[in-house]
């Protein structure tokens, strides 16, 4: 089932989420859910916050990415009680984009490796290192589980720029392909 995304100005997106337990209800659906909400906005990640859920689990599917980089070739994952345990590597800048603040890419700087412990969707436990664009898709999804958004990362002066249209986003001015949850409650 294709979810609504929450869209900046919804609370959920500024909470830190919670760990779940192998006991959670309908927990294979709900990651269904989530690919398939994905797959309908053309996304590369969704959090759990994003589709109005604040449990520390995301997805990814870098797959169609292949070309610019091949290691993403197979990079479909699910990630349940994420935690990055390490960051290294250099600080990169690249423009990011959210489902959640439809229309705004922005720089942001991160860093270029990762080492990151979670469970998968059969709760196998794994404490892995990730590099390149795998580890930035992963940081940024990962920030949604902590209640931050790209748009918060980026330096002073964009921020400033951006305050009115985030505000204007919030409020409903903007355009989606995909169904959407506004901080009001209203989905559309
Ligand atoms: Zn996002």
């Amino acid at each position: 089932m294709v979810l609504p995304v929450s869209i900046i100005g919804a609370n959920v997106l500024r909470q830190v989420a919670k760990d779940i337990d192998k006991d959670y209800p309908k927990l294979k659906e709900f990651i269904d859910d989530l690919f398939e909400t994905m797959y309908d906005s053309d996304g590369v990640g969704l959090a759990a916050p994003q589709v109005n859920k604040s449990i520390r689990l995301f997805v990814v599917d870098a797959s169609p990415m292949e070309e610019e980089d091949p290691e993403l070739k197979d990079f479909k994952k699910v990630f349940i009680n994420a935690h990055i345990t390490e960051r290294s590597g250099d600080i990169i800048s690249m423009e990011e984009g959210c489902l959640s603040i439809p229309g705004i890419r922005e720089e942001v700087k991160r860093e270029t490796k990762i080492r990151i412990e979670y469970y998968d969707e059969n709760w196998e436990f794994h404490d892995e290192y990730f590099e390149g664009m795998a580890a930035r898709v992963i940081q940024h999804e990962y920030d949604h589980l902590d209640g931050i958004l790209f748009t918060d990362k980026v330096s002073p002066l964009t921020k400033r720029l951006l305050k009115g249209k985030l505000r204007d986003i919030s409020r409903g001015k903007f355009s989606a392909h995909y169904k959407v949850r506004l901080g009001d409650g209203r989905v559309a």
